[in-house]
């Protein structure tokens, strides 16, 4: 199976029975492929969001599928996607949301935990995922000691601590200097590739999604 995530006929409108409704999606359409990194380009208000957010099962759009390695996680029960959430999906956002009690390398082995993975072998992971992204040093550090570069290259490896099969990114360089958002970035597809990853990243910056698989703009994909 060559697709990762496949979005059929999307449509979504907020405020669908208020007075003012704000239709975001209508008949979307979108394919990720194994392995393969996909830019959403789209100015501030199109729905990039929105979109991500219905690809990350944390919303429900009004009608249409969402399949995620082939299955069809349309209508299914919360728990179920919780758990799909959890197992296949990563996410990362403009800002880190790490926890701010928890050490780097803590932060990291606790979803693996939540996982169902064992504290030694999750703790190894973290380490590896650490050292990758050139942050081995800092593994016992809390994100208020670490740059904001540093803290967005922990929430990268948090994102992939359950080796997902989708990485779903909101600007993930967003808050960065214009310098550390470039080093950031190519520390961001380094693992996704090393890792075989397939991701979904929403971004600004025309140079950044120009390195990556395919640009889709979310203008052309409404209908
Ligand atoms: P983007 O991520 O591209 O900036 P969003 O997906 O956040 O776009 O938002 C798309 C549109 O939907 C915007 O016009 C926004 O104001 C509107 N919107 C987003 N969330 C809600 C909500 N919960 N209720 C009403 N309107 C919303």
């Amino acid at each position: 199976m060559s697709e990762v995530l496949r979005l059929e006929a999307i449509s979504k409108t907020y405020g669908k029975d208020g007075p003012a409704p704000v239709e975001v999606l209508h008949g979307l359409e979108l394919t990720v492929a194994r392995g393969e990194v996909v830019a959403l380009v789209a100015p501030s208000g199109a729905g990039k969001s929105t979109l991500l957010h219905i690809a990350g099962l944390l919303d429900t759009p009004d009608s249409g599928q969402i399949v995620l390695n082939g299955r069809d996680m349309t209508g299914l029960a919360d728990r179920t996607r919780t758990e799909a959430r959890r197992q296949e999906l990563g996410f990362v956002y403009q800002f880190h949301h790490l926890l701010p009690e928890f050490s780097a390398a803590e932060n990291i082995i606790l979803p693996q935990l939540a996982n169902g993975t064992g504290r030694r072998a999750a703790a190894e992971r973290a380490a590896d995922l650490l050292d990758r992204v050139g942050l081995a040093h800092r593994a016992n550090h809390r994100p208020a000691q670490l740059s904001g570069g540093e803290q967005q290259r922990v929430a990268f490896c948090r994102a992939l601590a359950n080796a997902p099969a989708l990485l779903l990114a909101d600007e993930p360089t967003g808050n960065l200097d214009p310098e550390t958002s470039d080093r950031v970035f190519e520390v961001l597809m380094a693992l996704v590739r090393d890792t075989g990853m397939s991701a979904l990243i929403a971004t600004h910056n025309h140079a950044l999604a120009g390195r990556m698989d395919r640009v889709i703009g979310l203008t052309e994909m409404a209908l």
